[in-house]
């Protein structure tokens, strides 16, 4: 009989060891010590002994139990933190490896050179004006001279959003507001986002306009001529060569077209000027008389000019892009170039 203890202590002791796991030592331990356990059972069969085997092998069966008690704590106390040191490992960061490095975002084409317009119209004494983008039809065509049905309206297709509201079509419609609000002398820009339904390589139904507007005593075409002759010679550079075209405009009288020398073929002609040697740059006039008079100021008092011009437009000749639509789409290689 104490053989058999003797035995079964060693085999237990052996299972011990051999658990690699703690879910292994669990089973182990019902295995010796659990209700069915080994152990248990043997203890449990000491009643059919007598008085003196009883006191013998229950007196070492029960020093036997604590021992493998012991035992199965120090186990679970190696596995425990065995565990923990393997958790450790898994989860450690070496903070000597270099860090990923974040890419830098650049500034948009589009805005680099909205922001430069701008800077060059606050270097001459303008100021940046907004006004909103969803426009009355009386601001974005009435009061600009044109009336409904006026064929002018038809040089624009338009987003209506109803028969009152637009989405607007040029920022001319910021001189309107502001002169309604300010007596001359006025020298303001206007850039911002406007609308039109159109898609093609030279066309997305949303691009940027920059509008501009002088109106004081004595105002001259000298001066319109002045003015954006000084502000392209500074985007395009200081060899520019310039020249104004009569061209109409509802709200400009008189009017003109300002082309530039192609500054690709260098006036040669070419694909993108269409062999003229020559590129539309923006449209401008003197403010016409009917105009000032819907704000409230006496032509025969006052004179100004207006101009405006696409900055996508200026964007392309100046980077060299053939396709507007490369600036929405946003495919961050095209933007990492500029
Ligand atoms: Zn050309």
């Amino acid at each position: 009989m104490i053989e058999d203890l003797e035995k079964l202590q060693k085999e237990a002791e052996s299972d011990i060891s051999a658990a690699k796991a703690e879910t292994d030592l669990a089973a182990v331990k019902v295995k010796y010590l659990g209700r069915k356990g080994l152990l248990t059972q043997y203890l449990r069969n000491l009643g059919q002994l007598s008085i003196e085997e009883k006191q013998l092998y229950g007196k070492r069966a029960n020093e036997i139990k604590d021992v493998l008690s012991s035992r199965f704590e120090e186990a679970q106390q190696v596995l425990t933190a065995l565990k923990k040191e393997n958790a450790f490992r898994k989860e450690a960061i070496d903070v000597t490896l270099p860090g990923r490095r974040s890419g830098y975002g650049r500034i948009h084409p589009v805005t680099q050179v909205l922001e430069e317009i701008c800077a060059i119209f606050s270097g001459i004494g303008f100021s940046i004006v907004d006004g909103p983008e969803i426009e009355n039809d009386y601001y974005n065509f009435e009061a600009l001279n044109i009336p409904k049905d006026h064929p002018a309206r038809d040089m624009q297709d338009t987003f209506y959003i109803d028969e009152a509201i637009v989405l607007r079509t040029h920022t001319s419609p910021v001189q309107i507001r502001i002169m309604e609000k300010q007596t001359p002398p006025v020298r303001i820009i206007s850039p911002g986002r406007v609308y039109r339904p159109d898609s093609d390589v030279s066309h997305t139904p949303m691009f940027h306009q920059v509008e501009g507007l002088l109106v004081d005593r004595g105002v001259t075409f000298g001066d319109l001529k002045g003015i954006l002759a000084a502000f392209l010679k500074q985007i395009f550079g200081d060899e520019t060569v310039l020249r104004f075209r009569p061209s109409y405009f509802p709200f400009t009288e008189p009017s003109a077209e300002v082309d530039i020398r192609c500054v690709m073929c260098k006036g040669l002609g070419c694909r993108v000027c269409g062999q003229s040697g020559w590129l539309e740059i923006l449209g401008s006039g003197m403010v016409d008389p009917a105009v000032f008079e819907n704000v409230g100021y006496d032509p025969e008092e006052f004179s100004g000019f207006a101009f405006g011009l696409g900055v996508e437009r200026i964007a392309m000749l100046k980077y060299g892009i053939s396709d507007i639509r490369l600036f929405f789409e946003n495919e961050w290689r095209f933007l990492q170039q500029f």
